[in-house]
């Protein structure tokens, strides 16, 4: 198959950094006009928008689970925390009202192992008992 290739790389350059930062940070990323025109001319930069803002999405949910996981052994209030059969489970609310949250499981050896990191509710997180998840 025919792979699409970038008609301008100085401007695909500037979509990626803004792109991969913004989510990365965990926030939307806009495009200046320029940019966006870009993109909808070049097809090979609208093919790949999605995958560059899965990654630094991706990225920003490592970062995230580190920090709870960080928080939640420190005793931080604003993460509950909960013993499992696969390890510690560590959950912090989102700020945005949802209800959901992201999940962390380790297991606490040197270095931790990360066992298990998901978005999923509140009320999911309180209904999990020890045998969730267990360990193969
Ligand atoms: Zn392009």
């Amino acid at each position: 198959m025919r792979r699409p290739v970038c008609t301008n790389t100085d401007l695909e350059r500037r979509i990626i950094l803004e792109v991969g930062f913004s989510t990365a940070r965990g926030q939307n990323y806009s495009l200046a006009p320029e940019l966006l025109q870009h993109l909808a001319e070049c097809e090979s930069c609208s093919k790949w928008l999605p995958i560059w803002a899965e990654k630094g999405a991706a990225t920003y949910q490592t970062l995230q689970a580190d920090e709870i996981v960080r928080l939640g052994m420190a005793g931080h209030p604003g993460i509950r925390k909960k013993r499992l059969k696969a390890g510690t489970g560590f959950f912090r609310p989102f700020e945005d009202a949802t209800g959901r949250g992201l999940f962390v499981v380790v297991r606490e050896t040197a270095p931790l192992e990360l066992r298990r990191m998901e978005v999923m509710t509140i009320d999911s997180f309180e209904r999990l008992d020890e045998s969730a998840f267990p360990t193969k």
